[in-house]
């Protein structure tokens, strides 16, 4: 197995009242995942907190870290967010506070030798790798959907006005049908990064890559990029967890 080492930050930034992110970092780094809350008053902050409280309940039981075939270890992951999202919808069923709370989430996940990487909504995960960065994930957000369809084009779907709009979360009906999992295969040198939207409202990709080769210190890279979103205007929640494989 390779060995791996992270930083990761989380801030309200300077124009929310709260922080509606919450992200997980296993002490056994096994699985890592960030999550960006959406709903009134604290159901925001709720429904992020149950993903990463959830998931990683449901990844011990369910999920072998050892190892598996692909389709085992998705299925896991798969059934492990589903369950969150069956939880979320319920508790927002029954308490008015949580009404309508929906969560994104993004993992990166290991076992054996493979990393699992998905989500559901607009948070992302890129990779940096031989000096590429990749986004792994898919954005379900509206624009995205409208820029596969032809309909705009990547200069406009910087500021769509849908762009925020999703059309795929935690706590919703649709939340449930899969987190697009891939399956890769680390490399040494590999540099990864789970983040929020508040990230990338406040810095393009080029900036992403710039600072995740800017130290070897996975935690003084976590601070630069959530300083550099803020700095950049992001006027969300800013979080990011950056690992390193070895
Ligand atoms: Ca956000």
């Amino acid at each position: 197995m390779v060995s791996i080492r992270t930083g990761h930050v989380s801030i309200t930034g300077n124009f929310r009242e709260n922080n509606e992110d919450s992200y997980v970092v296993d002490e056994s780094q096994r699985y890592f995942i960030v999550a960006d809350g959406m709903g009134g008053q604290n159901a925001g902050e709720k429904a992020s907190a149950l993903a990463v409280e959830l998931i990683p309940k449901q990844l011990e039981q369910l999920l072998n870290f050892d190892g598996g075939s692909k389709s085992e270890v998705v299925d896991a992951i798969d059934q492990s967010v589903d369950y969150a999202n069956s939880e979320i919808m319920s508790l927002s069923e029954v308490d008015p506070s949580a009404r309508n709370m929906g969560t994104t989430v993004v993992f990166l996940v290991r076992a054996g030798d493979n990393f699992y990487i998905g989500g559901v909504g607009d948070s992302r995960v890129y990779l940096l790798r031989n000096g590429n960065l990749q986004q792994l994930t898919n954005d379900h957000s509206l624009t995205q959907a409208l820029l596969e369809a032809g309909t705009i084009n990547e200069e406009e779907a910087k500021t769509h006005r849908y762009r925020n709009v999703l059309y795929r979360y935690l706590g919703t009906k649709d939340g449930s049908s899969g987190t697009d999992a891939s399956e890769i295969k680390p490399e040494p040198g590999d540099r990864y990064y789970l983040c929020s939207d508040g990230v990338t409202d406040g810095i393009g990709a080029d900036q992403i890559q710039e600072l995740l080769v800017s130290s070897d210190d996975p935690q003084v890279i976590a601070q630069k990029l959530v300083d550099a979103a803020l700095q950049g205007g992001s006027r969300d929640n800013i979080t990011g967890v950056v690992v390193f494989v070895e």
